[in-house]
């Protein structure tokens, strides 16, 4: 019984540990006229390797997400919204061009890309999604979870 108690606790400190310990996060993009503020710890990253992401980045994305009704822009001026499918929309910089956000139709989360969060995150990335569809010019040799499309639980992408 003790044991089981145990383990339920190292089982909840384990995923716990995987999220950001910042109640509060910042970001932005290159230029610094699009700026964003987080409060809320923030969900683990995520890689997505699809097409979209690929296209739209230049390389492949790796992407953590909030809850919208704790997510902040601070300087928007310049966000623009591109609907990359029917179900959902990428956030760029219209000054810099630099990718932010992607949000699915009528989801609460929005997706925010880890690269434009001010460092250090406290972030760890945890799994590799639509690898079926990665570029064949690099390899994944982490030992993360990597999967075919995506799964329902991380809500990253519906194309
Ligand atoms: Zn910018
Ligand atoms: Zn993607």
């Amino acid at each position: 019984m003790l044991q089981i108690a145990t383990m339920i606790v190292l089982l909840k400190a384990d995923t716990e540990s995987v999220m950001s310990e910042k109640k509060e996060s910042l970001g932005g993009c290159l230029c610094g006229e699009t700026r964003y503020k987080v409060v809320a710890p923030l969900r683990p990253v995520v890689a997505c390797h699809c097409r979209q992401c690929q296209r739209s980045s230049g390389f492949h994305v790796a992407a953590t997400s909030a809850p919208k009704h704790a997510f902040n822009l601070v300087k928007e001026q310049h966000l623009k919204w591109y609907t990359s499918s029917v179900t959902a929309k990428r956030g760029f910089c219209g000054q810099c061009g630099s990718n932010l956000f992607w949000q699915q139709k009528g989801s609460d989360d929005m997706v925010i890309f880890a690269g434009t969060l001010d460092q250090p995150t406290g972030l760890k990335m945890v799994e590799h999604i639509f690898v079926e569809d990665k570029g064949d010019y690099y390899s994944l040799n982490d030992e993360l979870p990597k999967r075919q499309g995506f799964e329902e639980s991380i809500c990253f992408h519906t194309q």
